[in-house]
C-alpha cells in the first residue's frame, strides 16, 4: 500500500513553536526528511525507531538536490512508509514545499501540509520588533534577498519603498549592502529605522538596530551571519522597548539537563522558556523489570501491607504495568495505604486515579523512611529501583517496621551520544548540569568517563543526596531549597546568566 507523506513546518527554531499538530505528525513518522535550519530539540522528537534522512548537510557541501530530495520522498511513500517532511519556519515560504508536492500529486501519492510559524515574523517578534502596529504601518512586505547564481537581485525596489510598508528581507545577508543601496536609491529615507536578528529564536539570538542607510555596515562590523532576518521600516524603533526575549532571566545561560528523556520535557521546557539553552542529554534510563515475579506475588497478597511506599514516578508506572498485565487495575491495591517520595510520583498516582496518603516533607528516601517508621503499625512494601537508597531501608530498621523490598526496574546508565557530551565539556565552558536524583549524576559521569576532571561542571541538584553523590565526582554543587523542580528552577536562575564565551 501506498504510504503519505506530511510537508510539515518546524517553525524559526525555538522548539515550542512547532505547533501541535505538526508534533504529533513528527511523533508518528516511519521517516523524517528533514532540513539545516531545523534545531537539535525537534529532532530530538523524533521517534527513536524511524529513518532519518538529514538532506541539508550544508558545512560539507552536499546538500541533496531538489530534485533528489523530491525523489527520496516518493520512494518513501511508495515503500508504503508515513513520511515527514520537516522544513524550517513555513514550508511555503521560500521553502520549495511547492515544488516538493508538485511530483507527488503527479503520482498519486496522498499528502498533507501543516503549516509552521515563519521566521519572516517570528524573528522580528523575538527581536521586540512587531511586522505591523496601526501608528506605523499597514502593510508587510516578505522578499528574498537571494539571488540566483551570482546575478544581481531582482528586486522592484521602488515598489516596495511606495508602499511605506514594513519590508521584511530573508536570506539577505551577503546581499545586505545591495538591499540597502537599493532602498535608498529608490527613495527610502536613509534614517529609516533597520533591524537584522541573527538565530532569531534561539539561544544565540542577536539583534543589530541601525538605519536604512547603515544598517548593510553594521551587520558586518558586527559579523552577523546566516541565519538572518533584516527589517527595514519605522516598527524597528520599538525593538528596543519590546525586546521581551533577550531580557529572559536565563538567556545566554546553557543548562545540561540529564533526566531520562520521558521526563526531561517539563524541565527543559521551563527552562528553555526562561531563555535558556538547554541542551538535553538523559543519561539514564530506567527499564521496567519484566515479568518480575516478586512484584506479582507481593500483588497477590497485597492484603497483608500496611502501606505501599513509592519512590519515582517509574516506580509508579512499572506498578501500573503489572497490575495491566495481570488483568487487574488500580482496585486491585484495595485500603492499602500509599506513601510517594515526593511531588512527582504523588502526581503520577494522581494520574492514575490514587491519591498518596502521606508524602515526607522533605522529598528524600530519608525522611520517607522517617515518616513511614512514625506511621506504619504494619508491614510496608516498597516498590522502587535496584540499587535504591539504603536510607529509607535503614529507617524503617530503626523503627523496627517489617517490609518488603522489591525491586520493579533497574536504572541504565547509557548514553548513546556520550561523546558529544564529552566534546562539549572539553570546550571548558563552565557548564550548569542540572541532576534530579543520585542515579542522573551516576549516569551523567559514567556516560562522560570517570576519569574527567568535573571541576569545570556546576550540579544544579534536586536535595542533599544527589548533591553528595555530585560531590564525590569533584562537581561543584547549588541544591534546590526543595525536592521538586519548582525549587530546582528557582536554583538555576539564582545563578542568573554569565556572559556567553565568545565563539560559541
Ligand atoms: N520557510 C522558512 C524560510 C526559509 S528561507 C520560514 O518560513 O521561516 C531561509 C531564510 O529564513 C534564512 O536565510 C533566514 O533569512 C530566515 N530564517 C530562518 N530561520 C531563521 C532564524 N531562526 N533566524 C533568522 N533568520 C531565519
Amino acid at each position: 500500500m501506498v504510504g503519505s507523506v506530511i510537508l510539515v513546518g518546524a517553525g524559526p527554531g525555538d522548539p515550542g513553536l512547532l505547533t501541535l499538530k505538526g508534533r504529533r505528525a513528527l511523533e508518528e513518522a516511519q521517516v523524517v526528511v528533514y532540513d539545516a535550519l531545523v534545531g537539535a530539540p525537534i529532532l530530538a522528537l523524533m521517534p527513536e525507531g524511524a529513518e532519518k534522512i538529514d538532506v541539508g548537510k550544508r558545512a560539507a557541501r552536499h546538500t541533496v538536490p531538489q530534485e533528489g530530495i523530491n525523489q527520496i520522498l516518493l520512494d518513501k511513500a511508495l515503500e508504503g512508509k508515513r513520511v515527514v517532511r520537516l522544513k524550517g519556519g513555513d514550508p511555503f515560504l521560500f521553502g520549495r514545499g511547492g515544488e516538493e508536492l508538485e511530483l507527488l500529486e503527479e503520482r498519486g501519492v496522498p499528502f498533507e501540509v501543516v503549516p509552521g510559524v515563519t521566521s519572516a515574523i517570528a524573528v522580528p517578534a523575538y527581536g521586540g520588533i512587531p511586522v505591523t502596529h496601526r501608528d506605523f504601518t499597514s502593510s508587510l512586505h516578505i522578499i528574498t534577498g537571494h539571488a540566483r547564481d551570482g546575478k544581481p537581485l531582482d528586486i522592484d525596489f521602488e515598489a516596495l519603498v511606495r508602499t511605506g510598508g514594513t519590508l521584511v528581507f530573508l536570506m539577505g545577508v551577503t546581499s545586505l549592502s545591495a538591499i540597502c543601496a537599493g532602498l535608498v536609491a529608490a527613495g527610502m529615507d536613509p534614517d529609516t529605522p533597520a533591524s537584522i536578528v541573527e538565530q532569531g529564536t534561539t539561544p544565540m539570538q542577536r539583534r543589530v538596530d541601525a538605519t536604512a542607510a547603515t544598517l548593510a555596515e553594521k551587520a558586518a562590523a558586527e559579523r552577523v551571519g546566516a541565519p538572518a532576518i533584516s527589517v527595514f521600516g519605522s516598527v524597528c524603533a520599538l525593538g528596543e522597548r519590546f525586546d521581551w526575549f533577550d531580557r529572559l532571566p536565563l538567556k545566554g545561560r546553557r543548562v545540561v539537563v540529564t533526566r531520562p528523556r520521558e521526563r526531561a520535557g517539563t524541565l527543559a521546557g521551563r527552562l528553555r522558556d526562561l531563555g535558556a539553552d538547554v541542551v538535553e542529554y538523559p543519561c539514564i534510563e530506567t527499564v521496567p523489570i519484566v515479568p518480575c515475579p516478586d512484584m506479582a506475588r507481593a500483588m497477590e497478597r497485597i492484603g497483608a501491607y500496611e502501606w505501599l511506599a513509592l519512590t519515582s514516578p517509574a516506580g509508579v508506572s512499572a506498578l501500573m504495568d503489572e497490575l495491566d498485565r495481570q488483568g487487574k487495575d488500580a482496585r486491585a491495591l484495595g485500603s492499602v495505604k500509599l506513601a510517594a517520595i515526593g511531588g512527582g510520583t504523588a502526581g503520577e498516582l494522581k494520574a492514575h486515579g490514587l491519591r498518596a496518603d502521606y508524602v515526607p516533607e522533605v522529598y528524600d528516601a530519608e525522611h520517607l523512611g522517617a515518616g513511614l517508621a512514625e506511621r506504619a503499625r504494619g508491614r510496608v512494601l516498597i516498590l522502587r529501583a535496584e540499587l535504591g537508597s539504603p536510607a529509607l531501608t535503614a529507617a524503617l530498621d530503626g523503627g523496627k517496621i517489617p517490609y518488603d523490598d522489591v525491586h520493579t526496574y533497574r536504572t541504565v546508565y547509557e548514553n548513546p551520544r556520550s561523546g558529544e557530551l564529552r566534546e562539549l565539556l572539553e570546550r571548558g565552558e563552565d557548564l550548569l548540569v542540572t541532576f534530579t536524583s543520585a542515579s542522573t549524576v551516576k549516569g551523567f559521569v559514567a556516560s562522560v568517563g570517570e576519569d574527567f576532571d568535573f571541576s569545570g561542571v556546576t550540579g544544579a541538584c534536586i536535595g542533599v543526596q544527589t548533591a553528595g553523590e555530585a560531590g564525590k565526582h569533584g562537581i561543584r554543587t547549588v541544591v534546590a531549597e526543595r525536592a521538586d523542580m519548582d525549587a530546582l528552577v528557582e536554583t538555576v536562575m539564582g545563578l542568573g546568566a554569565p556572559p556567553r564565551p565568545a565563539g560559541i
